[in-house]
């Protein structure tokens, strides 16, 4: 099987405390980024850890595609205990971070303790750097990105940051990466704003090689995502609405009905009337990631995924596009 390449690195941010170790037979066993992050975090995680207690893990992972040129590969996942659920959770995010974490020469990074003040991390193939960032204390994703860029000079395809949502420890706290990327899922961004660490931040010129990739099969995936002619590349995760409204599986005023007549207003044709460039995650031709635009306000985000669309649209019986995007832009701005 092919699999990553690189070790474990575990941070204690209460200790400051660094260390490395090989994890060859969980990445020889494990497939992609979810099942190394899962694998690791099930077997360190203490069972009874409080989701928000310094016992608790996140472990970023990413697979071993971080080497080739194919697309779909830009994804990074994280994995914990979920404070929405106490269970284990693993949530997986796009846009770049996932190939300046693999230039570390780690395949998983663990972060774990708890901090007594503020910090960032810097996570290279040298070591790990900590920022105290008491300026930072709720500060929005953007800010916070912004400040790692003067600070580091890595960009938001190097980051993963939490805003007030996560410092707050908002059990639905997401962790936003590559600007507006999130680690949408069971609350994660709540446990790395639990151990006090704003940010991280990854670089490096140690990328693993990786035996075993085909490169016409590279190729070939490639040129399909280029070619396709998918309705994901004209509307995004949003185009499943009409099929979903028209199938009766759209959930709309809050679960109580399953199709929604506004769902023109919301759905794919909104999407394609507000976008204004092509997105992608890295090497991705298939470039699904769609930002949009509202000209009489100016308001810009990106998305709304199909997702958001439907929580603050159908189900809430909002039928007003613009209003959507405000509640993604929010989201993405502090953090949910
Ligand atoms: S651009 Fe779309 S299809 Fe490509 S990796 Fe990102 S989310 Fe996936």
């Amino acid at each position: 099987m092919i699999h990553a390449e690189g070790t474990l690195l575990s941070v204690d941010v209460g200790s400051r405390e660094a260390t490395t170790e090989a994890i060859d037979d969980v990445l020889a066993s494990f497939v992609g980024g979810r099942g190394v992050g899962t694998k690791l975090a099930h077997d360190r995680i203490p069972f009874d850890a409080d989701p928000l207690g310094p016992a608790n893990s996140l472990v970023f992972a990413a697979g071993p595609l971080q080497t080739s040129t194919m697309s779909y590969t830009g994804r990074l996942s994280c994995t914990g205990l979920s404070p929405l659920t106490d269970g284990l959770l693993s949530s997986n995010a796009g846009g770049f971070t996932s190939r300046p974490f693999y230039d570390t020469g780690h395949a998983a990074v663990e972060i774990t303790g708890e901090s007594d003040e503020l910090v960032g991390l810097v996570v290279t193939d040298e070591g790990v750097e900590f920022e105290p960032v008491p300026d930072l204390e709720g500060a929005t994703t953007g800010e916070t990105t912004d400040h790692v860029e003067a600070s580091t000079g890595l960009g938001e395809g190097h980051t993963a940051v939490v805003g007030p949502a996560g410092e707050n420890e908002v059990r639905f706290a997401a962790v936003i990466t590559s600007g507006s990327r999130a680690f949408g899922r069971g609350g994660l961004g709540a446990v790395l704003g639990a151990k006090n660490v704003k940010y991280l931040a990854f670089d490096g010129d140690s990328r693993p090689d990786v035996e075993g990739l085909d490169d016409e099969t590279v190729r070939e995936i490639h040129a399909e995502a280029a070619e396709s002619n998918s309705p994901m590349k004209d509307a995004g995760t949003v185009s499943v609405s009409d099929y979903a409204n028209a199938v009766g599986a759209l959930p709309t005023r809050y679960f109580r009905e399953l199709s929604y007549d506004e769902v023109d207003d919301i759905g794919s044709a909104a999407v394609i009337e507000h976008k204004y460039e092509k997105g992608t995650c890295s090497a991705c031709a298939f470039a699904c990631k769609l930002p949009t635009r509202d000209e009489e306000s100016g308001l810009e985000t990106e998305g709304p995924e199909y997702e958001t669309m439907m929580s603050f649209g159908s189900n809430a019986a909002v039928d007003d596009f613009v209003a959507i995007m405000r509640s993604n832009e929010l989201c993405d701005r502090y953090g949910l």
